[in-house]
């Protein structure tokens, strides 16, 4: 029977797409998957056939997080909208209404708002202590503890985590684990090898690494990543399959991308201690020759440098509220990634007016350093 031009637009034959081969993952853009007959979406409920409605599972989503535990050395892997989507769905794996999470308490601002205020608010409380202490950490375990939560390296002072000693406390205690691996990425660290149970990413930064998307990965053992991927479904926090393909398209040149960053880092971090108008210098010089991770922090000498003349002088290094992409830009975390934490906790964790935080990128490091210096002379009081 012919159609009329209304149904014809929508129903005239497709191209034929099995027999394309493309050299890479095509874009599965679509809400849902058809199906032959009802035989064939009964089948998919018996595990015949993988993709139903992209919500709950789609080939791009499911890349994406398949290259992120393969990356870590983990089994399995669920993709999210967001970091904190990951981070969410790896905490309701293992935690529920009644129960209490010990987390560090140099906590990226979002995570620490999460636990502190929303979670709260569902019934699970967290006790939030310096991980620098291990005394600490089993004082503040209680009977209805069943996490323990911190990142590999902090934000935005870059203490690294001693993840063996994590892991200890756990086992001893019979805790889950769950480690933000953002800053380190898989390229420098795995902490699931190191019997870390869950291993959360904001894949908006090193693991997509061009600024583009906003995305995220946990990884861990099958079990509790089922549990997790129920959460991610139930609650609606899949990513969408565009973002999940420009994020597994910016992962591959992970490698290369650490590589330079964290050199660039390194050689940036060493000029700064050079610099007699700098105070303070965080960076993990100690871990690795060539660099460990490309954030470096500083502080800038209060009565020397004026810190708003500063951030204007910067000239090609952007001011933006994030990082990880290639280009090197700044942050103030005071008033943007660690606004949440109250200014006392703030302070006392020594996030002070003064301190900068810098996401080096891939540029050529002389020019990166030239321009600090000139935005530090340009700002210094007279
Ligand atoms: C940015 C960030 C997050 C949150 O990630 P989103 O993708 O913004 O949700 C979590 N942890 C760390 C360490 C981050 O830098």
């Amino acid at each position: 029977m012919g159609k009329h031009f209304e149904t014809e637009i929508l129903h005239s034959e497709k191209k034929k797409t099995r027999n394309i081969k493309s050299k890479v993952t095509p874009i599965y853009q679509t809400s849902a998957f058809v199906f032959q007959d009802l035989e064939e979406l009964e089948g998919y409920y018996h595990g015949n056939g993988q993709y139903l409605y992209s919500r709950t599972a789609n080939p791009n989503t499911d890349e994406l997080a398949e290259a992120v535990a393969r990356l870590e050395g983990a089994p399995d892997g669920v993709a999210a909208s967001s970091g904190l989507a990951a981070i969410l769905a790896g905490v309701l794996a293992v935690v529920k209404s009644g129960d209490h999470i010990v987390a560090a308490d140099d906590l990226y601002g979002g995570s620490f708002h999460m636990l502190k205020a929303e979670l709260h608010d569902l019934g699970i409380e967290t006790t939030f202590v310096s991980f620098s202490n291990p005394d600490l950490i089993e004082k503040s375990i209680q009977s209805n503890t069943k996490l323990l939560y911190t990142e590999s390296i902090t934000n935005p002072l870059l203490r690294v985590e001693d993840l063996e000693v994590v892991v200890e406390i756990a086992q001893k205690n019979n805790l889950y684990t769950l480690v933000d691996n953002t800053f380190a990425t898989p390229y420098h660290l795995k902490p699931f090898t190191l019997g870390i149970d869950l291993v959360a990413h904001s894949a908006t930064k090193y693991i997509g690494g061009h600024s583009d998307i906003t995305a995220g990965v946990l990884v861990g053992k099958t079990e509790l990543i089922e549990k997790a991927k129920a959460k991610v479904v139930n609650l609606g926090a899949n990513v969408s399959p565009f973002e999940a393909w420009l994020t597994t398209r910016g992962l591959k040149t992970l490698a290369l991308r650490m590589e330079k960053q964290s050199r660039n880092a390194l050689q940036l971090a060493k000029a700064f201690l050079e610099n007699p108008y700098i105070r303070k210098v965080y960076y993990p010089f100690d871990v690795k020759d060539d660099g460990y991770g490309a954030m470096v922090t500083i502080e800038l000498e209060k009565n020397k440098v004026d810190v708003e003349e500063f951030f204007r002088s910067l000239g090609w290094i952007k001011i933006a509220p994030t990082l990880a992409g290639v280009e090197t830009s700044v942050s103030h975390p005071l008033i943007t990634s660690h606004r949440a934490l109250p200014k006392e906790a703030a302070e006392s964790l020594g996030i002070t007016k003064e301190v900068v935080r810098i996401s080096v990128g891939i540029e050529h490091v002389e020019d990166i350093i030239g321009q600090f210096n000139q935005a530090i002379e340009q700002a210094l009081h007279h």
